[in-house]
């Protein structure tokens, strides 16, 4: 008779034969920055997350960076929007104010940047668009443009990293190309390399203020439907120069996030998205789970589905507990 339970038997012989181990090096901590507030502002629909003043973001960050992280994601709240999305690339923008400001007060934390359109578009899509009849299209090559001059105004502001969040086709390569010229060799790239278009992102909205004004996101992000169309996805940015490839949302993509880490082998990232942080906070608030124990059991579980790096708005909490 087998008896796998007597290594289960004492804390000593479970922690021996545990396969997967959490690290805070492991979780990126994404931080909003907005224009448009002068203190922090709570965002209702996701408890313990703020927008920031650019002038408390670098604080926010060094803190995180003491907790124990070494990563944060910045994502932008501009004062101006238009259909240029002319905020995202402008040299003093909130995003490049940040970036500075980070820099200068802790140069070894890694700064990512959010590259996309829409918190800078005055209609809220993350491409160029142009009404269409009744309808209406966004322009692919265009908006490749405006992102480029985004990454690289990003990447002259200090940003270690960026991460186009856009799902337009060829973005990835057009960045790296315009980095390589522009002498920004060692900028990274995390693609958002499968990123679907989700129920899940609706908290994440309210936070970025980068609500669509009409119609929705499935023409550019993908179809939650399809599984091999993501590794092909995933291949294209590979392909393209992608330093790390990132599945976004977290738990029903865990089937994606095995192939992609198996089938490619690549530093693999993980968005844990908003709507799946309210999901957790509401029951923990109701008192119907207890919130430290799910948040580990689905960080374990996501870094065992293949996860080298987590973005979640549970980051310093984790790094936190994981101290204990
Ligand atoms: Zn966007």
């Amino acid at each position: 008779m087998h008896r796998p339970r007597r290594l289960r038997r004492s804390p000593a012989l479970r922690n021996l034969v545990r396969e997967t181990h959490l690290n805070p090096h492991n979780f990126v901590l994404p931080l909003f920055v907005s224009e448009k507030v002068q203190k922090r502002r709570a965002i209702p629909s996701m408890p313990g997350v703020f927008q920031l003043p650019v002038n408390e973001v670098a604080d926010e960050a060094c803190a995180a960076q003491e907790l124990g992280l070494q990563a944060v994601l910045l994502f932008g709240i501009p004062e101006q929007k238009d259909e240029q999305a002319s905020s995202a690339y402008a040299e003093n923008g909130i995003v490049q104010r940040a970036l500075q400001a980070i820099k200068a007060q802790c140069p070894d934390l890694l700064a990512i940047t959010d590259v996309c359109l829409c918190e800078y578009m005055s209609h809220g899509h993350c491409g160029v668009t142009r009404m269409d009849g009744e309808g209406f299209r966004i322009l692919n090559d265009e908006t490749v443009e405006l992102l480029v001059k985004t990454a690289l105004s990003h990447a002259a502001a200090g940003a270690d990293m960026v991460a186009p969040s856009d799902m337009m086709d060829g973005r990835v390569g057009a960045i790296r190309e315009a980095l390589d010229a522009g002498g920004f060799d060692q900028t990274a790239i995390m693609s958002y390399a499968a990123k679907f278009a989700s129920a899940f992102y609706g908290p994440f909205r309210e936070a970025a203020e980068s609500p669509p004004q009409f119609g929705d996101r499935r023409s550019y992000q993908m179809d939650f439907a399809n599984a091999q169309e993501a590794l092909r996805e995933v291949a294209l940015d590979i392909d393209e120069g992608a330093d790390i490839v990132m599945v976004k949302p977290a738990l029903l993509y865990m089937d994606i996030l095995w192939r992609v880490r198996e089938r490619f082998g690549r530093p693999t990232a993980v968005y844990h998205v908003s709507g799946e942080y309210a999901m957790i906070k509401g029951a923990a608030e109701k008192g119907l789970l207890d919130e430290r124990d799910a948040v580990l059991e689905i960080m374990t579980a996501l870094k065992r589905a293949g996860a080298d790096i987590i973005v979640t708005y549970w980051a310093r909490e984790l790094a936190r507990w994981l101290r204990e």
